[in-house]
């Protein structure tokens, strides 16, 4: 490691211990000013704390591992108004993929030069919203889309996206988008004989990858498609990297992926990525509160010992909807009990307690975990809290059986550089 990045490491240790307080400081001043016994009905409601600081230091991480590649954020993956306007500010491109995303990028103040389509499968009507607010570049897989394209935005810059191996992904994308290699030929000369103009190549190895090597067998991938294009008479220019880095992989993916772009696309091309959660999974944690609880007796699953039932205000349907959608199993740690805050407390390993806990809904699938391990017992009007809650969660909550989908927000920016920007 360079001395630079050692650097950049400890520092940024030490800055998310005092970011922690500060988050712990937000959670404790939102619950005290609920007055439990008289609140208007989802005055309890779960909210969030949002700390803008923990992405502005992943934005600095980025730029330190992975100098050569500009970060796109995929949209999809959380589009709250802050975590848009900083990242609009530090200066990255956006990756949307439908006409409310792109509006909502646009609306920023964002020069549609910023924000890639990265969507192969296109609404036609989008297209022409695309082209009619000048985001030019969008990405393709299949011929269908090619005179979708012709016929909508024949001016479009066109990125063709290839298929990878993603078996190691937690999300598979692959298995939906991507041309397969044997493909790529015929779609750039159709591209051609179409007169459409194709500036380079992407591809995404998985969200949640967990294969590294994925990312550099896919780079090689591209200097194929980039080669073959060239012999029908393309100039490719663009490489985009595509998204699937995760916060605690990000530095062994980078360590393969700088290398293996700069063995195989010289200076001139220029590379992009769409990351998403690396961006914001960290930056939001959860509080939700114990509305009800059952005592299971005897629990057979818990080796005939007793164990408890809890139920949350928020649920699969709601903040926890990455259980479904993203494979998440989110840990509760206790937040407050009784009159005590707890964020800190130690854990003694021989008095804890077995728990399944519950979202607030009719359904059972409603289940945020079937069995969790807490210090104490826990009881209604007690508050629980969930770490790295930023990614594929509030963005997919829906109203089911009359809950909210849209919770508060708290936001706090333990980074003053984050700050100035948010000015
Ligand atoms: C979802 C998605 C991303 C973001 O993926 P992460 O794994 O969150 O980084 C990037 N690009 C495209 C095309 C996507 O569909």
């Amino acid at each position: 490691m360079s001395a630079h990045k050692r650097r950049f490491s400890q520092s940024h240790a030490c800055t998310k211990s005092l970011a922690q307080e500060q988050i712990f400081r937000a959670l404790e001043n939102h619950i005290e000013s609920i007055d439990h016994d008289v609140c208007d009905a989802g005055g309890e409601d779960a909210f969030f704390v949002a700390d803008l600081g923990e992405v502005y230091r992943q934005h600095m991480r980025w730029k330190v591992h992975l100098p050569r590649v500009e970060p796109f954020y995929a949209v999809k993956c959380n589009r709250d108004p802050k975590v848009i306007q900083l990242l609009a500010a530090l200066g990255t491109g956006f990756d949307c993929a439908s006409k409310a995303e792109i509006n909502q990028i646009l609306d920023m103040g964002v020069d549609p030069s910023r924000i890639i389509y990265a969507n192969p499968c296109k609404t036609a009507s989008y297209v022409r919203y695309a082209a009619e607010k000048n985001v030019q570049m969008m990405t393709f897989d299949n011929a269908e889309e090619l005179y979708k394209v012709k016929r909508h935005f024949p001016n479009a810059q066109l990125i063709l996206r290839i298929a990878t191996d993603d078996s190691k992904a937690l999300c598979r994308l692959s298995l939906k988008f991507g041309a397969p290699m044997d493909t790529v030929l015929s779609l750039l000369e159709l591209a051609k004989q179409l007169e459409l103009n194709v500036i380079g190549c992407s591809f995404h190895v998985g969200s949640g990858s967990t294969d590294p090597t994925a990312f550099v067998t896919a780079v090689r991938d591209a200097r194929t498609v980039f080669d073959l294009a060239a012999a029908v008479g393309y100039d490719m220019h663009l490489l985009d990297v595509g998204g699937g880095y995760g916060d605690d992989n990000f530095e062994a993916i980078a360590a393969l992926l700088g290398p293996a772009i700069n063995l195989h696309f010289p200076p001139s091309v220029r590379v992009i990525a769409e990351p998403g959660r690396y961006y914001v999974v960290g930056a939001f944690t959860l509080a939700a509160h114990v509305i009800a609880r059952r005592a299971v007796p005897g629990d057979v699953l818990n080796g005939g010992k007793s164990s408890y039932m809890l139920y949350l205000n928020d649920g699969v349907y709601g903040n926890f909807s990455g259980i479904l959608f993203d494979h998440q199993h989110p840990v509760p740690k206790v937040l407050k009990r009784g009159d005590n805050y707890c964020f800190n407390a130690p854990t003694k390993s021989s008095s804890l307690i077995r728990y399944s806990i519950w979202g607030p809904t009719c359904d059972g699938i409603d289940c945020i975990s079937a069995s969790a391990n807490l210090p104490d017992v826990l009881e209604v009007g007690d508050w629980l809290y969930f770490t790295d809650m930023g990614a594929y969660n509030k963005c997919s909550a829906s109203k089911f059986n009359g809950f909210h989908d849209e919770h508060l927000v708290h936001y706090i920016v333990s980074e003053p550089g984050a700050e100035a920007l948010l000015m």
